[in-house]
């Protein structure tokens, strides 16, 4: 099971919150659509070359030479999501069934809920070195990691949108 953009979302936000000097209202635009443009393979072919690092550098390179404040942003948006993507989530011990079963109360459903997340989501990594190397590289975690990553992601941006609006409070 791969992250889903929400999760997408919040990491590349939290990082620029900490990355960036400027984090004014259009620069985190910038980044929250730039962390999420990678999955719109999923048209074609998901986790392709539009997931790679270099890829994307040179496609966060396209709009700076238009406008040099555009790259910061847009990189850090672009470099989160496929940081984020390398990771893998083990659901050998059928985390999404349990997930699903506590919701709807029903074995069979669950199964098949967590059989069409697995299929439409199914994912092996990404290609670290595309163009060089279609090979693709991934790092999985078992479902206590999983939970810690995704709790310490929330934290950070729970964190990140309160000192974001005590920032913006305080400049009134
Ligand atoms: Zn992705």
């Amino acid at each position: 099971m791969n992250v889903d953009w929400i999760s997408h979302l919040l990491f590349g936000l939290t990082l620029s919150a900490i990355l960036l000097k400027d984090r004014s209202r259009g620069k985190m635009a910038l980044v929250a659509a730039a962390s999420l443009l990678p999955d719109l393979d999923i048209l074609w072919y998901h986790r392709s070359g539009l997931h790679s690092p270099l890829v994307l550098l040179i496609l966060a390179l396209l709009p700076a030479i238009r406008n040099r404040a555009f790259f910061a942003p847009i990189l850090t948006g672009f470099l989160s999501h496929s940081a984020l993507d390398i990771f893998l989530f083990d659901n050998s011990n059928h985390a999404i069934k349990d997930l699903a079963n506590q919701v709807v109360a029903n074995e069979s459903m669950a199964q098949s809920i967590e059989a069409s997340i697995t299929n439409y989501i199914a994912a092996d990594g990404i290609m670290l070195f595309y163009p060089f190397s279609s090979e693709k590289y991934s790092i999985t975690l078992s479902e206590g990691n999983y939970t810690i990553i995704a709790g310490f992601i929330a934290a950070a941006a729970v964190f990140t949108l309160v000192w974001l609006y005590f920032k913006e409070y305080r400049r009134r």
